[in-house]
């Protein structure tokens, strides 16, 4: 999954995102308000972390642009005012949950994850497909019971692709959704990542993951007609 963070400290920029890529997540980070309005009306995000003072134009703006666009993106605003007043104008504005600076990082990763399984891509924490079984929550993967370990960038295709079962993914939409900003080579890595997925969960016998020519790639159970 693809998360936005608009912060402009660098370090606390810096800590956070450590932290979403440790849980697996591709994280895009905007240092000032007009780079993160950019950003987060370009890109399809899953979650968008978003603190309010920010040079160029605040939080609060980006969140009322970003929900005009898109309603439904989940947004964490962090803040170091407390004031109930505050909150509740940004309740208001279409946050949906909001943490006070300083904050512990586990309590962000905690929030973060819990937006997420409320958003609206398919968020149980086990995905299956046939006998892939993917646990969101440690992080594991097994396919007929069998332990099967991954790279971050494998493991980010294949819960895309899992949240997604029976559904025809573009290799853009996987780039979109899996990479992140600092990517810029071509699309056909998505083709090289496949075949290291096919490899690990041994995908010969009963093909799960399909290619759709000229299209992408679908995970699916059963071969559709
Ligand atoms: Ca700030």
């Amino acid at each position: 999954m693809r998360l936005l963070m608009v912060e402009d400290e660098e370090k606390l920029a810096q800590l956070v995102k450590r932290a979403l890529v440790a849980e697996r997540f591709s994280v895009d980070v905007a240092h000032d308000g007009r780079e993160g309005l950019e950003l987060a009306t370009s890109y399809d995000y899953d979650l968008i972390v978003l603190d309010l003072l920010l040079p160029h134009m605040d939080g609060g703006e980006i969140l009322r642009r970003v929900r005009r666009r898109n309603p439904k993106v989940p947004v964490l605003i962090l803040t170091a005012r407390d004031a109930v007043a505050d909150k509740v104008a940004h309740f208001e504005a279409g946050a949906d949950d909001y943490l006070t600076k300083p904050f512990a990082m586990a309590e962000l990763v905690v929030r973060v994850k819990a937006l997420l399984r409320r958003g609206t891509v398919r968020q149980e924490s086990v995905l299956r497909v046939a006998d892939l079984e993917l646990d969101r929550l440690s992080q594991q993967v097994r396919r007929g019971g069998k332990r099967i370990e991954l790279t971050l960038k494998e493991y980010g295709l294949l819960e895309y692709l899992m949240a997604n079962a029976d559904r025809v993914l573009s290799r853009d939409m996987i780039i979109g959704h899996v990479w992140d900003q600092s990517f810029t080579g071509a699309t056909n890595i998505v083709d090289v990542y496949v075949r290291h997925l096919r490899g690990k969960i041994a995908d010969t016998d009963q093909r799960l993951i399909r290619t759709v020519r000229g299209v992408g790639y679908v995970i699916a159970a059963e071969e559709s007609a």
